[in-house]
């Protein structure tokens, strides 16, 4: 202001000067601001911690979240919302109605923590030997209350109604708890019309959110082989069927599916990860045991990727005589997908998150069972970064020794709400 009104109106560059004036007004008009900022998450910001070094300091399992979702459930009935317990085992389902008619819009959390005994000295460390809150799940509880808490307080102009769903044992593979939460009506009544879930991350730096449209994480498969193979004297193997030879050799080989059966264009691992036989340097042993992992991007390659495995381990055992058993675990969840159009609007939303940057994340072999809320309305997950060599958060998810940069969890509460205000609108 100070420096427009040192312009004269009878200089010659008066003109000049309105018509930039003008253009300003309309690119102001142009960027809406967001329901919620930075501002309005601070407020509840040392509130959020609070509860996220709370939940930290007592780590649950997988399907045992019980005081973990006694507490949320206590908090949420604190903001005044309807809650229901008990879903899909230990999940939590809450409502909040907006005062206008709108879209139905979910926002979820996972609730769980790993076997893994923690590293890290801070006040707030895991009081459960052997248990940790290592993938960070106990941030996304926090950040969905904060979320919670920012939504509640604009009730009056908040349109549609936002679904809270605290999930249990994601860490537990296919038959983990979206699946139980779905089954148990969590995505119905009222029908969500979109769905948005947030992960921490420990490879993105601090501030930064990270997504993409499309294929985001990969569909985990997980096989298990079992060579059967006539045991007898190491002295003799050709008296007896060698399962450890063919072993070998169905490990070496299935590096061919990757490089030789599927297209060379479509993402894929295939890993063996495991290997069990034998028992003294002089047996040959009757059986050799294989575990393993598939990681793709599409159906049509996981199919391949599937029937190659099976096909490259029985007939390399069958050249050596062995025998294959080839078992792939049922239920395992699907390729996490973004909706391509609510992920370009969930862009630019977060890119007006003052303090943040919004980046196009790579597509992560990890996997997640948010996709199978994915598949029952459109959505997207999206990662925020809490990467900060400063802090020592330099550690993976995962590892006993992550750590996390609190200072992103309010911006975490922030992109949730926000999105949840934004596609609750039906204009
Ligand atoms: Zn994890
Ligand atoms: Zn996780």
């Amino acid at each position: 202001m100070a420096a427009w009104s040192r312009v004269n109106s009878s200089s010659p560059f008066f003109a000049l000067h309105f018509i930039w004036v003008r253009k300003c007004t309309r690119v102001v008009r142009c960027i809406r601001l967001l329901a919620f900022d930075v501002s309005d998450a601070r407020k509840f910001e040392s509130e959020i911690i609070k509860i996220r070094r709370k939940i930290h300091a007592y780590p649950e399992l997988s399907y045992k979240e019980y005081e973990t979702s006694a507490f949320v459930a206590r908090k949420l009935r604190a903001l005044g919302m309807s809650v229901r317990t008990r879903v899909g085992g230990t999940g939590v389902v809450s409502l909040l109605k907006g005062a206008q008619r709108g879209n139905v819009v979910a926002l979820r959390a996972d609730m769980d923590a790993l076997p893994v005994t923690e590293n890290v000295n801070v006040p707030f460390k895991s009081t459960r030997p052997g248990v940790m809150h290592a993938c960070g799940h106990d941030t996304h509880v926090a950040m969905l209350l904060g979320a919670a808490m920012l939504l509640s307080k604009r009730r009056n102009d908040l349109s549609g109604q936002v679904k809270f769903l605290f999930q249990p044992a994601e860490e537990a593979g296919g038959k983990g708890g979206a699946k139980l939460m779905i089954e148990d009506g969590a995505m119905n009544n009222p029908k969500v019309d979109y769905v948005f879930g947030l992960h921490i991350s420990g490879t993105e730096p601090s501030n930064v959110f990270a997504l993409r449209p499309g294929p985001l994480m990969a569909a985990p498969d997980t096989f298990r082989i079992r060579i059967i193979g006539k045991g007898g004297h190491g002295s003799a193997p050709h008296e007896a069927v060698d399962p450890i030879f063919a072993a070998a050799q169905v490990v070496t080989a299935l590096q061919g599916v990757t490089s030789r059966l599927v297209d060379q264009r479509e993402p894929l691992v295939v890993s063996v990860c495991s290997i069990h036989s034998g028992t003294k340097d002089n047996i040959i042993p009757d059986e050799a045991r294989l575990e393993g992992t598939i990681r793709t991007f599409n159906e049509k390659t996981r199919s391949q990727a599937k029937k190659y495995v099976r096909q490259v381990a029985e007939s390399v055992s069958k050249a050596f005589k062995a025998r294959a058993e080839v078992e792939f675990k049922p239920d395992e969840y699907p390729v996490t997908v973004n909706d391509p159009t609510v992920t370009r609007r969930v862009v630019s939303i977060l890119r007006k998150i003052h303090g943040t940057r919004t980046i196009e994340s790579k597509q992560v072999m990890g996997a997640e069972d948010f996709s199978r809320f994915l598949q029952k309305a459109p959505g997207a997950f999206y990662f925020l970064g809490t990467l900060n060599p400063s802090k020592g958060c330099v550690n993976t998810n995962h590892s006993s020794e992550f750590k996390v940069d609190e200072d992103v969890l309010k911006y975490g509460s922030l992109s949730l709400a926000n999105l949840a205000y934004e596609f609750g609108k039906t204009n």
